[in-house]
């Protein structure tokens, strides 16, 4: 069963009043889900008054009254989950148990900001006279504009909806048009668990447009973007020219370094499994492989079993283990990454090529003797390709990994606490795992440095950029 697909503005599920719609499509078979309308200018206007509204009674609800009420929607996402996933699968194209996998976690991330809401302390600073209390008290900034992008419909909302919404603000959230109806299916657990009319609103519309309307408008005081850096940038320049904060959460190009003291076949297996994971289509996924020379054959050799043991098909089928992209827009763009790397001299050990051509399937692909002009050594490829890269050398090799303006995810595998220690501070990343796939969970903090962005999504920090600081001296 697929969603209903409208909007939320007020507390009130709402057709849309935009001239323009568009289909969603299934990406595994090619035919439509279902229709999305758009939001005109009068509905966005409608939902900033909302959450205008929402967010003067939303801030005076204590944190504690705040957090039974966001702890209600995480149990509803729970109770929900199987529904919730199929409709993501439907519309988005990863295996079920992806998507499963992904609206449990939504719930942890509900239920981590809902306590952590609690926690937003402010402090006391002693001061110079008798009878003076400098305090420093954290407040919501207002009402938020969130962006968020199709590879994880329900994770990128959920991460915007749940901090902004623990920290008291209101949010107006535009969720991605292409993979529409799992969020809609999370906002209506929040609806359902009492959370106030206007507290939290979901549009869809032409992103552009909702964005130039809603980031420079005086009622919204904070942007979040997930997304590209290309588009990144732009609104965050627009948000800088109208003085609202702003989290960006941007592309990586995640270098992994296999040094030659690791059972290099066990790092292959599981990275292997970690790089196909929603067809790649992760901003964390690791990308460029880093090898050592000693351990680089049998660890290409590995990988590439595994790229040729994924069984590819429609996301709802059991035994599929990696499903279609998101969009056509990404078949062309991978195919175009891996002819490009072909021409100037690379090798594909596995995949390299569309498949069939219903649903937008591709090959687990993993490329070997990538030269350094090939676009995929410097752009983001965001799907289902590795690149496999030699060294010697630690530091020649380090230099490489940092090369790129990109700076999110980074990966490390050694048995040496030296060797560790060395790459945790030279890696140029916001997050950097060693031994382990140890990122993005609720409690730990997930940003990039670089053009991948500022601010974070997790843990503390995730809920602080919803928040200012106001200080307050009294005397007597
Ligand atoms: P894109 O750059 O057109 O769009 C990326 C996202 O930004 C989409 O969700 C889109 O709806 C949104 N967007 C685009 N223009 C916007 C605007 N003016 N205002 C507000 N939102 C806007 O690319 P795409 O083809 O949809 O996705 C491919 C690229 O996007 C990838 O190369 C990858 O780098 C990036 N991406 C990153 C993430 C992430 O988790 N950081 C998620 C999805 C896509």
């Amino acid at each position: 069963m697929y969603e209903t697909l409208n909007h939320y503005i007020d507390g009130k599920w709402v057709e849309p009043t935009g001239a323009k719609s568009q289909d969603v499509m299934n990406p595994a078979k090619d035919t439509a889900l279902g229709k999305l309308g758009h939001a005109s200018k009068g509905d966005l206007d409608k939902a900033i008054a909302a959450a205008e509204k929402g967010f003067q009674v939303w801030r005076k609800t204590s944190a504690y009254d705040r957090s039974k009420i966001l702890r209600k929607a995480a149990d509803l996402v729970r109770e929900r989950a199987d529904a919730i996933a199929n409709v993501l699968t439907l519309e988005q194209g990863k295996v079920l148990a992806e998507a499963k996998a992904e609206v449990l976690s939504g719930a942890d991330v509900i239920d981590w900001f809902a306590e952590e809401g609690k926690r937003a302390y402010g402090r006391i600073i002693p001061a110079r006279a008798d009878g003076v209390r400098n305090m420093v008290i954290l407040e919501p900034v207002g009402v938020v504009a969130g962006f968020a992008p199709w590879n994880f419909p329900v994770t990128q909302a959920v991460r915007k909806i749940a901090a902004s919404l623990a920290a008291g603000c209101s949010i107006i959230l535009k969720c991605p048009e292409e993979t529409p109806g799992s969020p809609i299916g999370l906002v209506r657990c929040f609806h359902d668990a009492g959370v106030p009319a206007g507290v939290l609103n979901l549009v869809y519309g032409v992103p552009a447009e909702i964005s130039e309307y809603l980031i420079p408008h005086p009622s919204i005081r904070k942007i979040s973007f997930t997304g590209s850096v290309p588009v990144g940038k732009h609104l965050n320049a627009l948000a800088a020219s109208h003085m609202k904060r702003a989290t960006m959460e941007l592309g990586g190009h995640a270098p992994v370094l296999v040094f030659d003291d690791v059972d290099s076949e066990h790092v292959a297996k599981m990275m292997g499994a970690m790089k196909y994971r929603n067809a790649g289509q992760v901003c964390i996924s690791p990308t460029r492989f880093f090898v050592h020379d000693k351990v680089y054959d049998s660890f290409v050799s590995k990988f590439t079993d595994i790229a040729k043991g994924t069984r590819v098909g429609d996301g709802l089928d059991p035994t599929s283990r990696m499903g279609p992209l998101a969009n056509p827009r990404r078949v062309d763009a991978i195919q175009a990454f891996v002819t490009d790397a072909q021409e100037k001299g690379a090798k594909v050990q596995a995949g390299g090529k569309r498949i069939g051509n219903q649903g937008n399937f591709f090959e687990p692909t993993v490329l070997t003797d990538v030269p350094k002009s090939a676009r995929i050594m410097t752009e983001e490829p965001f799907g289902p390709v590795a690149v496999m890269l030699r060294f010697n050398d630690t530091d020649e090799m380090l230099g490489r990994a940092n090369s790129l303006p990109f700076g999110l995810a980074s990966y490390a595998f050694t048995k040496n606490s030296k060797t560790a220690a060395k790459v945790a501070d030279a890696l140029e990343s916001g997050m950097v795992t060693i031994n382990h796939f140890g990122l993005a969970l609720p409690e730990t903090p997930f940003g990039g440095v670089k053009d991948s962005g500022f601010g974070h999504e997790g843990g503390a920090e995730g809920l602080t950029v919803y928040m200012q600081s106001k200080f307050v001296s009294q005397l007597g």
